[in-house]
């Protein structure tokens, strides 16, 4: 049949020509190999541990004949990674469509072919897992190469994660290269050395992997990890130490209001048998910005909530701000009070581990913009709670650059308490009282906020 069609093809190739002629052949080329859209290979796949800020991450590296197309997802109970590979078909022959994975936090992999063309991977995951980098390597060794890396970040930035892919699942993680940092870190790209694990490469297909019993996969449950039982809040008091914040009429320093209405806010959270609270300082010390945010995400806090009290020009300005991150500030005045905060940083000196946000990568900046919707649902938590202080919501949700509130893996709110530019203000929040109030209309809407939109406890 195939020869037949072969006679008749160069026959009707005979008569015409140019650009029908040519494709012409490429129908018949890929005619005969079976595979009508199928443009790529899937030729290896290697798993392994790469280190990522001092911590074992998995690597998992996918080697294809031409440059692939990815997509990616997450998924739990169990907690999977799903990465779609269009036009692309399996030519692992020797690697079952089955098995376990060695490497923690994998547990067990399959892979087929859902649609035609399509190559589905998937990744089972005994942790929370989500990926912190995706990135294409030129050829080596006749192959391209595929690289993801996951880090287990906790629950929330899980839940991030999974709802920033689910919103973009056209988004092709095969086209973007290495990134910044890691650019630039020739050890780290390098495929081969990371992998704890390396096999011969003349057996790609037989890569790290244990091919599974007839019957059927055995998944490990993590058993042994307690689950886990309360939400984890993260309380920033902004400034402190060499760095007072704003000075109020009556001489107040920011850095003293602020200590005081994070301790109080700490008790209430953990009155409530629900809530760890984690304070970013306990005590009158400088912290970069930055640091604040590690500390934040190393904690793997479900929730970021920085607490301030500005000063204004006028002393009149007086109210309650909820702040969220943003690109474009809501107003100028936002603009102004986001650069002014920021510039907290500049009293520590120069940041030399500062990122170039622009190395960020499209998966970081994807979870960044996903994390600062979530921020949005809980400014508006917030601001409903606080409607009944003086001048409690007349400021609503308002946005800026904040440094602070940059962490791509959890919801992050800046709350600027009162303007101790303001004499009514500044007694207010020097008052233990109106900071118990405060602490507890918080409270409220941190407790109502995770209840509907954190991870089940
Ligand atoms: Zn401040």
């Amino acid at each position: 049949m195939r020869n037949m069609l072969l006679v008749i093809a160069l026959w009707v190739m005979k008569i015409l020509s140019g650009r029908c002629l040519k494709i012409m052949v490429m129908l018949l080329v890929t005619t005969a190999s079976g595979n009508v859209f199928a443009k790529n290979k899937v030729t290896g796949m290697r798993v392994g541990v790469v280190q990522i800020e001092e911590r074992a991450g998995f690597r998992l590296v996918v080697e294809t004949q031409s440059p692939l197309k990815a997509s990616l997802l997450l998924l739990q109970s169990p907690y999977r990674l799903v990465i779609d590979m269009p036009e692309t078909i399996w030519a692992v022959d020797k690697l079952p469509r089955r098995g376990q994975l060695l490497v923690k936090p994998g547990t067990a992999y399959r892979f087929g072919t859902p649609r035609p063309n399509v190559g589905r991977l998937v990744l089972e995951l005994e942790k929370p897992a989500a990926p912190e980098r995706a990135f294409s390597l030129p050829p080596s060794d006749g192959g391209n190469r595929f690289v993801i890396d996951l880090l287990d970040r906790g629950k929330t930035a899980f839940l991030v994660a999974a709802a920033a892919l689910a919103k973009n699942p056209k988004k092709d993680f095969g086209a973007q290269m290495p990134s910044g940092a890691l650019a630039r870190n020739a050890d780290q790209v390098h495929v081969a050395k990371p992998l704890s694990m390396p096999l011969p490469k003349s057996k790609p297909s037989y890569l790290l992997v244990v091919p599974a019993s007839s019957k059927s996969v055995p998944i490990k449950r993590p058993t042994s990890e307690k689950r886990k039982q309360k939400w984890v809040v993260f309380i920033d008091a902004g400034h402190g130490g060499k760095d007072p914040g704003a000075i109020g009429k009556a001489g107040t320093h920011e850095k003293i209001i602020t200590l005081a209405a994070a301790q109080e806010l700490a008790r209430q959270l953990k009155a409530t048998n629900k809530i760890i609270p984690i304070l970013a300082r306990n005590d009158d010390r400088y912290l970069r910005l930055r640091q604040r945010i590690n500390l934040a995400r190393q904690s793997q806090a479900d929730l970021f909530i920085s607490l301030h009290a500005d000063s204004a020009h006028s002393s009149m300005a007086h109210g309650i701000s909820v702040f969220t991150l943003s690109e474009t500030a809501s107003d100028k005045e936002a603009a102004l009070l986001a650069r002014k905060e920021n510039d907290a940083d500049l009293i520590g000196g120069p940041d030399l581990a500062a990122e170039d946000p622009d190395a960020a990568g499209a998966l970081l900046r994807m979870f960044q913009r996903e994390s600062m919707n979530q921020s949005a649902r809980f400014a508006a938590a917030i601001l409903k709670q606080i409607r009944g202080l003086p001048g409690g919501d007349k400021r609503g949700h308002r946005f800026a650059g904040f440094a602070v509130l940059k962490a791509p893996d959890m919801p992050s709110v800046l709350v600027e308490m009162g303007f101790l530019s303001n004499l009514k203000d500044e007694a207010n929040l020097k008052s233990k009282s109106y900071r118990q109030d405060l602490s507890r209309r918080l409270t409220k809407a941190i407790v109502s906020y995770l209840n509907e939109y954190g991870p089940k406890i």
